[in-house]
């Protein structure tokens, strides 16, 4: 070593010099960019979406963080605290970690059953209970992927920069079919995901949603997860188990140029003003 033998000022001025080149000195900003390894391989971003404010999501967000990952949970503001769902202190401590509260109506209402005043109203009530309770509440869901052209303008007139439908995106291996939401999804009022992940989805499934999307392009790949328990419950669930590895090897395709995102990071914009309360006489 050159430094050694010199004056203790000198090589503490070298010291920080090397400090100053490394490549990994710690970054003032801990949130992980993802950098393509390659440029034959084009970046996928996976978003990992959870509906319904299920009462196992508070145990689903620990998994996501156990992975380094974060998600979205889209949660009916009206049923927190309701049996088997979130409450209002476990709903606060996702967001706190970090990951992304989204809408998805007061109750769970079928849009497509209403017409546009009342789409509206549901919308636009819960976005406005879930901004007062302190979240950035920026992408919603259509509770049962149920959407039409009232409910894509109610979403926007309320305030939110894109939603999240279920479906649109092949489950099978297919010709031609898409596989994967460009970068920037062209429909950002009808972000499309392979169906729903249920309880027969596998976790070869899921790898191959993801590997096929890799190998078409890339884009933006969001799965869409009900709830989540040990043994299963219901059509609408996952294992943890599963979830868990699924999570495991999901973390490792960040080498490939595939990261994890909420919707909100991938499809930006700030936090929108949602309309007064309209008074009816
Ligand atoms: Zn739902």
């Amino acid at each position: 070593m050159r430094v050694l033998g010199r004056t203790l000022c000198l090589s503490s001025l070298v010291s920080l010099l090397v400090l100053a080149t490394l490549p990994h000195a710690p970054a003032a900003q801990a949130e992980p960019r993802p950098k393509p390894r390659t440029t034959r391989t084009p970046e996928l971003v996976v978003a990992l979406t959870f509906d319904d404010g299920d009462r196992s999501h508070a145990m689903a967000a620990r998994l996501l963080e156990r992975h380094g990952l974060r998600g979205t949970f889209y949660v009916n503001s009206g049923d927190l605290g309701k049996k088997g769902k979130l409450t209002r202190a476990q709903l606060g401590a996702i967001a706190k970690a970090g990951h992304e509260i989204g809408g998805h109506t007061v109750n769970h209402e079928r849009l497509t059953d209403l017409g546009p005043d009342e789409q509206a109203a549901t919308i636009c009530s819960d976005r406005r209970a879930l901004l007062g309770m302190g979240y950035r509440v920026r992408t919603f869901a259509y509770p049962y992927g149920a959407v039409d052209a009232s409910a894509r303008q109610a979403a926007r007139d309320c305030g939110y920069n894109a939603a999240r439908t279920i479906g649109g995106i092949a489950m099978k291996p297919c010709g031609g079919c898409v596989v994967a939401e460009p970068a920037r999804p062209e429909r950002v009022y009808e972000i499309r995901t392979p169906g729903s992940v249920h309880d027969d989805t596998s976790l070869a499934d899921m790898k191959r949603y993801v590997i096929r999307a890799e190998q078409n392009g890339g884009g933006l790949l969001p799965l869409a997860f009900h709830m989540v328990c040990a043994k299963g419950c219901g059509s609408y669930s996952v294992r943890t188990k599963v979830l868990d590895q699924f999570l495991g090897w999901l973390a490792t395709r960040e080498r490939r140029g595939t990261a994890v995102r909420t919707i909100a990071d991938v499809t930006g914009g700030k936090v929108r003003p949602v309309p007064a309360e309209s008074v009816t006489p």
